[in-house]
């Protein structure tokens, strides 16, 4: 049965630093403001700042609950889901791809998903389920942050230093907004970066 008003989903994506999380902290704001009632939530394997929050690179913070995984989210959410009306979810890029069938069937009872994330790693390949909720979403906000290297628009991560895992969470210093000119997306062994993609 589909629901004479369905909801919408929203999606925030752009580099580290782009203000995600600080665009997210804001619609969930104004939607207290409006005396919607508001749940947030965060994978617990970003716990740079709080157990208990959000937080952007500029100290704006909203209470957030940490979950291990989608089936945790959806668990959490269930006994209160009537009394919700707008769902917000930090760093998505991190959660499995479940999270596309909870955020759509979130939208078809009616809620309002706000779901901030990082659209391509490192290595600028689009992250996780991100790029499926770009395309499923009613809006999609694309931020910029600053190059570090030139100043210009920044949409790109650049990974500092030789670690190649994927997922190296919140260490200081580790990485940095580049625009298209600046970033380097492969770094090797020896730390110097290397251009091959570009050159092949
Ligand atoms: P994200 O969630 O996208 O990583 P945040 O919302 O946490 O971004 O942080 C955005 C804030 O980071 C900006 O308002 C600014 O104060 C700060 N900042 C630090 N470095 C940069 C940069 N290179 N470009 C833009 N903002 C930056
Ligand atoms: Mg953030
Ligand atoms: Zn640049």
């Amino acid at each position: 049965m589909s629901t004479p008003h369905p909801g919408r989903l929203e999606v925030i994506v752009g580099p580290m630093f782009s203000g995600k999380s600080e665009e997210l902290i804001r619609r969930l704001k104004r939607a207290r403001i409006a005396r919607q009632r508001v749940v947030c939530f965060k994978p617990d394997i970003d716990l740079r700042y709080h157990r208990t929050s959000i937080a952007s690179h500029s100290s704006h913070t909203h209470e957030a609950t940490t979950i291990s995984n989608v089936e945790r989210l959806r668990e959490a959410l269930a006994p209160q889901l009537d009394a919700i009306e707008v769902v917000g979810v930090d760093e998505a890029q991190f959660l499995d791809e479940s999270i596309i069938p909870l955020a759509m069937e979130l939208v078809h009872l009616g809620k309002r998903v706000l779901i901030a994330g990082l659209d391509t790693t490192f290595s600028n390949e689009p992250f996780g389920p991100i790029p499926v909720l770009m395309a499923l979403a009613d809006e999609v906000s694309k931020l910029s942050a600053v190059c570090m290297t030139c100043g210009a628009p920044a949409i790109h991560t650049q990974r500092l230093g030789q670690s190649q895992e994927l997922v190296v969470v919140g260490a200081a210093g580790l990485y940095e907004a580049r625009c298209r000119a600046c970033f380097r997306p492969f770094v090797d062994e020896h730390g110097s970066e290397q251009l091959e993609l570009l050159n092949n």
